[in-house]
């Protein structure tokens, strides 16, 4: 199998090894495959008896076709081992009668991205052998918080990879900051820089653009490498898991076999979302996917209207990792649905005018699968109540915008399929805003509200944020953004 830019105007045609370790398509576009691989029932069924890594390697070998399924599978299996997600990677939880939340979050660093990021270095690694790369990858992240650790935690001790995270040394939580100041590894570096995340970010671009600095690297036997979420490496893995929660259900007899279930998705670059979608055209019984946003609703917007449109305020919410105007991974859908043309266009408007507009008939397309609802912070702090205190669940922030979406989606349509939540962070990653949404003082200090939390709800810290104030910090320098690139080459000498 092979995979084109979804702008379809740079002609590649790459192997999956090819496009893990090159990221994004010569004409700015992302790749996409050239077919969606099948899933028959006669498969579900046999996946049902399987675990949870040897799901993720059949999956995967329909996609990595130039990888064997031996080698997906040993990497799976390291990957999803029981020391890094104690009880099983993706546990489906009953919330209440109808919704049930697919809990993301038991890998190291208590966030949905380790799904991807605990699979995604092995992935590169053997893509470096596969296309006879010699030199070693420097992989540059700029973070808000969730994806630096979780990368930081996935990419340690790999051989022939390092990897240096940025982050605005005021713009991550107090938790954030000392998950990422005390990383351990030999081949890890993180660095904060005086700004915000967009400086951060538009620096690490700089860097990657910047010929002389790739020469530089070249010389010394290094190249760049990302490891955001438009990279397919990062995106395939979350196909899965809706594969195996489906599996789950049918083991523990709350659907049968063909039956259809729903899926609501907390949702910032529209990746993990974009993955439930895969996995529906793939053959599994998926209905609706309702992509559920915060006060940063551009998506629900669009998904009613047809219109992008990034000229708007931001936001800074409670659910900082859907705080996001630019959704990238949704071209991969604008490619599917309306074309690469088509695609290539829209992105071009986006660029220049900060807005684009699918036609009546993509968007129809487009509503056969997916509806979008927004919850405010107001709702997103009641329903964090509501669920604890009625049903005795704690959700965290994000899982709270879907449980709110997929309540208006219910409330709305009187649908009754069962509705799969994707819940993608423990409720302890954003402990002070848990707290002050169940009606606690919040605490001065962050770091306080693990055990605020705890007290208050008789649940447990998890293993990655236990002791965490207590650790070594590695990692306290702070520069300037125009010195990122010093940074980088103070790192490698
Ligand atoms: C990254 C992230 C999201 C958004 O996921 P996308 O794939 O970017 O849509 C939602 N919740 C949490 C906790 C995240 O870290």
């Amino acid at each position: 199998m092979n995979y084109q830019s979804t702008r379809g105007k740079s002609g590649e045609s790459l192997s999956a090894a090819q496009i893990i370790k090159q990221g994004l398509a010569l004409d700015g576009g992302l790749f996409i495959p050239d077919e969606i691989p099948t899933l028959t029932q006669e498969e579900i069924k046999t996946l049902c008896a399987l675990s949870y890594p040897e799901r993720a390697a059949t999956i995967l070998a329909k996609y990595l076709t130039d990888y064997t399924y031996d080698e997906l599978l040993a990497d799976c299996r390291a990957a999803y081992c029981e020391e890094s997600f104690p009880g099983g990677a993706a546990p489906i939880v009953k919330a209440k009668d109808g919704i049930y939340s697919l809990e993301l979050w038991h890998g190291p660093t208590a966030a949905f991205k380790d799904m991807a990021l605990q699979i995604m270095p092995r992935l590169l690694s053997r893509a470096l052998t596969k296309t006879g790369e010699e030199r070693t990858a420097l992989i540059l992240v700029a973070t808000s918080g969730d994806t630096g650790k979780a990368a930081l935690e996935g990419y340690k001790d790999t051989p022939k990879i390092k990897i240096m995270v940025f982050y605005p040394v005021d713009g991550v939580s107090r938790v954030q900051k000392m998950q990422m100041a005390t990383q351990t590894g030999d081949n890890v570096n993180v660095t904060a820089i005086y700004g915000n995340f967009d400086d951060a970010q538009t620096g690490v671009k700089k860097i990657f653009s910047d010929n002389d600095a790739v020469a530089y690297l070249n010389d010394k036997g290094y190249f760049f490498s990302s490891a955001n979420s438009i990279n397919w490496g990062r995106l395939a893995p979350q196909i899965v898991y809706y594969v195996s929660a489906y599996c789950d259900m049918l083991n523990s007899g709350e659907i049968k076999m063909g039956e259809k279930i729903n899926v609501c998705v907390p949702t910032g670059n529209f990746g993990n979302i974009f993955a439930a979608y895969l996995a529906k055209l793939m053959g599994l019984p998926l209905g609706k996917l309702v992509c559920a946003s915060n006060q940063n609703n551009i998506l629900t917007d669009f998904l009613n209207t047809g219109k992008y449109d990034r000229n708007r305020d931001f936001h800074c919410t409670m659910s900082p990792s859907m705080d996001i105007l630019i959704s990238s991974n949704l071209e991969r859908l604008l490619a599917l649905s309306a074309g690469k043309e088509a695609t290539a266009t829209y992105m071009q408007d986006l660029a220049e005018k900060g807005v684009y507009e699918v036609s009546a008939d993509i968007k129809a397309k487009i509503d056969e699968n997916f509806c979008g609802y927004c919850a405010d912070e107001n709702e997103t702090a009641a329903i964090i109540k509501k669920y604890f205190e009625e049903y005795g669940y704690l959700a965290d922030t994000h899982t709270s915008v879907a449980l709110c979406a997929a309540e208006k989606y219910i409330a709305e349509t009187g649908d009754k399929t069962p509705m799969v939540v994707a819940s993608t962070a423990s409720p302890y990653k954003f402990a002070a805003d848990v707290c002050a949404s169940l009606g606690l003082e919040k605490p001065e200090d962050d770091l306080d509200a693990l055990d605020m939390l705890v007290n208050a709800t008789n649940t447990e810290i998890p293993y990655p944020l236990r002791g965490i104030a207590e650790r070594q910090v590695r990692f306290n320098e702070t520069v300037k953004a125009e010195d990122m690139l010093a940074a980088v080459k103070a790192y490698i000498d």
